[in-house]
């Protein structure tokens, strides 16, 4: 039997506690990196200990709209002014989700396809990444949609391999996400910020925390707060529970109510 997966339906049986799924479809997770896997915004901090000031007034015209994500970052980016030491020191001092590595050696146990979708850039994020000791498509790049970094001297260059899109994004997470979505996974999106809000259109099951909850609770777009990877686990736990068949081999056990 063929169930066509309705997704306001899917991410409204996730809030209800009362009408489980009947359906599991297998869950692909997307996660934002800056302040979602990392305790703070890398991009921001290099901006603000290593760019001239002139890189605020740049914010403002994003938080304003007036411009995307991309030109944002790649004007801000010039204004940089630091060698690799300074810029590597830096990043080495950003602490992660203490959660995170054993949230992700979870996704690779239950065979959950993980990718990191952001805005910042590999430079950074395979730096911190192999700090926390993650292996595999992650190491490798393979599973990261990221913003490039070239540091030549003390400049730095911002390219942007992943934003063909009408939003202006730096990295497209929406457009990342619709390339490996089909219509029998569960797409679990992973955010803190501004920069996730097309994300969470193209997401079943959203995990929202700081200014991305405050957007989603605004618009009444069906989310679930959390604060670490380990609350993310606990429930995906849940979700990633198969449907299991009874001894007679004939009927579906109903699964566990999510709460
Ligand atoms: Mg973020
Ligand atoms: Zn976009």
């Amino acid at each position: 039997m063929t169930v066509a997966v309705d997704r306001t339906s899917e991410a409204r049986d996730f809030n209800d506690s009362t009408t489980p799924p009947l359906h599991h479809p297998p869950l692909i997770v997307f996660s934002d990196f800056d302040g979602t896997i990392t305790q703070a915004d890398v991009t921001d901090r290099i901006l603000e200990e290593l760019a001239h000031p002139l890189w605020r007034e740049v914010e403002d015209e994003w938080v304003r709209g007036l411009i995307g994500s991309r030109e944002c970052l790649e004007r801000q980016m010039a204004l940089v002014d630091a060698s690799a030491e300074e810029l590597n020191a830096l990043i080495d001092s950003i602490p992660l989700d203490p959660t995170f590595a054993a949230f992700y050696q979870f996704t690779r146990r239950e065979g959950i396809p993980f990718y990191v979708v952001s805005d910042g850039f590999d430079y950074v994020i395979s730096r911190i990444l192999k700090r926390a000791g993650v292996d595999g498509e992650l190491e490798n790049g393979r599973h990261i949609y990221a913003s490039h970094l070239e540091v030549s001297g003390r400049r730095v260059a911002a390219s942007f391999p992943h934003s063909d899109c009408e939003h202006g994004c730096a990295t497209c997470k929406a457009a990342v996400m619709r390339q490996v979505e089909n219509r029998d996974t569960r797409i679990v999106f992973i955010g803190d910020g501004f920069s996730d809000r097309f994300a969470v259109e193209e997401a079943d099951v959203v995990f929202a925390k700081k200014q991305l909850l405050g957007y989603c609770r605004r618009r009444n777009i069906p989310c679930r707060a959390f604060e670490t990877f380990a609350d993310v686990q606990t429930k995906l736990e849940k979700l990633a529970a198969k449907p299991k068949m009874t001894r007679q081999g004939a009927k579906m056990r109903r699964p566990a109510p999510v709460r």
